[in-house]
């Protein structure tokens, strides 16, 4: 491949990243996006590796053929709640490659009789392994975390983790004031230990539950990683997919910090829990009573309804129910009743999390209304059916300033005439605390799986329009 060819290709990878991007930010364009985006990918990664003459077509065309199958096999056996971890062992395998691929420049030169190391290229080098050893192991652990593992540190964990963060500078600042590759090696081998370590060092102290903000926030990691090693090897096509991949990673951190009150450091450094366990023992409701409810009583409610929204969460996605909501939608309009899904931008496990489950129910996008839309309209609707959802309709998080959410933007589902909570038991969601709204006089709580109860409104409704 000649070289202006090879420009013009990374040329158009660049593009196809920036419009691809630019699609995912709506519903009904992000397919699109995402095939630009991964047609990029492919010509990026093609070009860059005939220009150099790394691999003949054959080898070429043998290893995408491999990965891509492995990454259909992955995806498609991938649950919609899983998706966190599938995004969070990409990243680590991303930040893994860059690091490979820059510390190789480094062996390559080595090999070299009489190289030197150019300091820029030595530091550059030096931080594309550090970012992506610690976006490997921190990836990893944070898959682990989100399977379930508990593990959560030992004691003097900041003490070993300011040490191995002195020693990481050190075989840093080593590597950098290396006069030839050959003396840098041993630093670069000592930088990927100490990376490696850093990365689980950094990871094992936060919560579980709060893996989906470390994910964003390595998925960022993993963009600077591959953006360093674009330096290394003078590759713009990798320059600017890192600084996309950082710089969105970074937003949508931050977004997600936003969108629960919660400041990146408070997530990190892991205080969640212990507040919002204390706060979930001393919220005064356990002497409250609730009123329970059935599926034809709920049927028979949102059929006299003029308008019904329902609000989806977490549990929405655990009990797969988003086709019988959606059929439950279908139902009610059939008969007149204006139907809308209210959106919560953290609802679920991630971002995004509402959006894509409806539609893959083929839930029509002008019915998916966000929060701060729908809100001044909550007087005006006759029912709220909440999904799974309990921290996004806590309207504590609005009104009770000792609260561990106080501040969080919520769905006002409180404010409407009436309110249907699915939900198996009186469990506390993701932030661990009870919720005001399930003892309210104009709340009524249908206690089951949401798939379950959803298919029983269904065909109680059924009956009642062949009634
Ligand atoms: P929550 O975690 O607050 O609540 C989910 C509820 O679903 C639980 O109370 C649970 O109650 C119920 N549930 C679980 N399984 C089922 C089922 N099969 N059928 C019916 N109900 C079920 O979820 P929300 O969506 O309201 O809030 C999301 C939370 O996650 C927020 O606190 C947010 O800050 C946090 N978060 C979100 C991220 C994101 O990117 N979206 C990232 C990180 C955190 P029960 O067990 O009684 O059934």
């Amino acid at each position: 491949m000649t070289g202006a060819l090879v420009t013009l290709a990374y040329l158009v990878a660049a593009s196809l990243f920036i419009l691809g991007l630019k699609r995912l930010s709506s519903p009904r364009t992000a397919r699109a996006g995402n095939r630009m985006a991964a047609s990029g990918m492919l010509i990026g990664v093609v070009a860059a590796l005939l220009s150099e003459q790394i691999l003949n077509p054959v080898e070429l065309i043998g290893g995408l053929a491999v990965g891509g199958l492995i990454g259909v096999v992955l995806a498609r056996r991938t649950a919609l709640t899983d998706m966190p971890e599938l995004v969070a062992a990409f990243n680590g395998f991303g930040g893994a490659a860059s690091a490979l691929v820059a510390g190789a420049e480094v062996l390559r030169e080595a090999a070299l009789p009489e190289a030197d190391l150019d300091p820029i290229v030595a530091l550059t080098v030096g931080l594309s392994v550090l970012i992506g050893g610690v976006t490997l192991t921190g990836s990893f652990l944070a898959v682990a975390k989100l399977r379930g593992s508990n593990a959560n540190g030992f004691p003097g964990l900041r003490l070993v983790s300011v040490a191995v963060g002195l020693a990481t500078l050190g075989a840093l600042g080593l590597l950098v004031a290396s006069a030839s590759p050959e003396a840098g090696l041993p630093w670069l081998g000592a930088l990927v230990a100490c990376a490696l370590v850093l990365g689980v060092l950094l990871v094992l102290p936060i919560g579980g539950a709060d893996m989906p903000v470390v994910v964003a926030l390595l998925n960022s990691y993993s963009g600077m990683a591959a953006a360093a090693t674009g330096f290394v090897l003078g590759n713009y096509a990798l320059v600017i997919s890192g600084a996309l991949v950082g710089a969105s990673g970074l937003i949508l951190t931050r977004i997600m910090c936003e969108a629960m009150n919660r400041s990146l450091a408070n997530v990190l450094l892991g205080g969640f829990g212990a507040e919002a366990g204390a706060a979930a023992s001393g919220g005064g409701d356990e002497d409250r009573t609730v009123r329970s409810t059935t599926t034809d009583d709920a049927a028979l409610m949102m059929a006299y309804a003029g308008r019904v929204v329902v609000v989806p969460g977490y549990g929405l996605a655990v009990a797969q129910a988003q086709h019988e909501v959606r059929e439950l939608a279908d139902l009610l309009q059939k008969e007149g009743v204006e139907v809308a899904y209210a959106i919560h931008p953290v609802a679920g496990r991630m971002p995004g999390h509402m959006n894509v489950l409806l539609a893959e129910a083929s839930v029509p996008y002008d019915q998916l209304i966000e929060m701060d839309e729908i809100n001044p309209e909550m007087p005006q609707v006759d029912v709220v059916l909440v999904v799974g959802a309990n921290d996004v309709v806590n309207p504590g998080a609005r009104d009770d300033e000792t609260s561990p959410i106080y501040g969080m933007p919520v769905i006002n589902a409180d404010e409407a005439q009436q309110v249907i909570v699915m939900k198996r038991s009186m469990s506390t969601g993701y932030a661990g605390i009870q919720n005001p709204l399930f003892f309210n006089d104009n709340t009524q709580m249908l206690f089951g799986d949401a798939k379950v109860s959803l298919k029983g409104i269904v065909s109680d409704l059924k009956d009642l329009q062949a009634a």
